[in-house]
């Protein structure tokens, strides 16, 4: 048996499509929606996530800045920037790119955008909200990943849903929104003791580790379905993912690669986010 391999680059291209067919619609009511980037200092992974944010924003018709501080900018520059972009109105989408400079506290940052504009979905606000299950935005990761089980006619109602990382961007949203869903959810993380013992248990499996290949197919339920979401740099140059995909393909019944699965929808789900934002801030108009 081998993996049906989800596509993650095709369904980001789809959904692109239906952002700018949404653009098209706000441009009728004199809307351009915008999102606005923050950078801080030049850490080249953030330049190359910025590039490709800004690039597919322009693709599908929305309106992006990017608005670069050096590395040694303050605290309060940067809150001051924030500040600035909470009260544009031709600003719908406010994201700061993570990671700051040590000497930025991030959690004071993003406490500072506009919660109606925070299209990342890490204001405290929007935890919460997500947490009670009313998101107002939803962070774009996990947003992307239920938009792939829904493509993918996967039912998570019932099922057992296992997470292995459980950062704040990933692995803690991810739970809330397959929860809302109906799943019978595992989040584990790097004390977890005998993590195949959860992972075998798994009809649907997300990886979000940062740990090439810690997956493989052993630790595998056959016909599970694989969502790896980690990409790593390898020494050799090539990306790599959490999950061992040549064993791991052999026993799911499907899986994301990397690169083409997770990481393509996250940027897609970043413009939904924005247009979400445009349409709710003229809600009125
Ligand atoms: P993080 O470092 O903030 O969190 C990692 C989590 O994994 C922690 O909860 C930790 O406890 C857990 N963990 C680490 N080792 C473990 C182990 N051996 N067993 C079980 N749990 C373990 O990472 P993050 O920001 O959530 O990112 C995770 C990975 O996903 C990274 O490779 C990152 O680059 C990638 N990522 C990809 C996208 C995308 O769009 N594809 C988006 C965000 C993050």
């Amino acid at each position: 048996m081998s993996a049906h391999i989800i596509d993650g680059k095709a369904l980001a291209a789809q959904t692109r499509t239906k952002v700018a067919e949404d653009v098209k619609q706000l441009a009728q009511r004199h809307i351009t929606p915008g999102l606005t980037v923050v950078l801080v200092g030049d850490d080249p992974a953030s330049q190359v996530y910025v590039k490709n944010k800004a690039a597919a924003c322009k693709k599908a018709g929305i309106h992006s800045d990017i608005i670069r501080l050096p590395a040694d900018a303050s605290q309060t520059q940067l809150l001051d920037t924030v500040k600035a972009l909470n009260q544009d109105p031709a600003v719908h989408g406010i994201l700061v790119q993570l990671p700051l400079p040590s000497h930025m506290d991030s959690a004071s940052v993003i406490a500072t955008i506009a919660p109606e504009k925070d299209v990342d979905g890490f204001h405290i606000n929007n935890v919460g909200r997500l947490m009670t299950g009313a998101p107002l935005f939803k962070p774009c990761t996990p947003y992307g990943i239920m938009t792939m089980l829904a493509a993918e006619n996967v039912t998570l109602w019932g099922a057992e849903a296992v997470i292995i990382g459980a950062s704040n961007i990933v692995g803690k949203p991810m739970a809330m929104l397959m929860l809302a869903e109906g799943a019978t959810v595992t989040l584990c993380n790097s004390k977890t003791r005998d993590l195949g013992a959860h992972t075998r248990r798994a009809d649907v499996l997300v990886v979000a580790t940062g740990r090439p290949g810690m997956v493989n197919g052993s630790m595998i339920k056959p016909g599970a379905v694989v969502i790896d979401v980690g990409i790593s740099r390898l020494d050799n140059g090539k990306l790599a993912g959490d999950v061992d995909f040549a064993s791991a393909k052999k026993v799911a019944g499907a899986i994301t690669p990397v690169p083409g699965g997770v990481g393509p929808m996250t940027i897609a789900m970043l413009l939904v986010n924005t247009i979400e934002a445009a349409q709710r801030q003229h809600s009125e108009t």
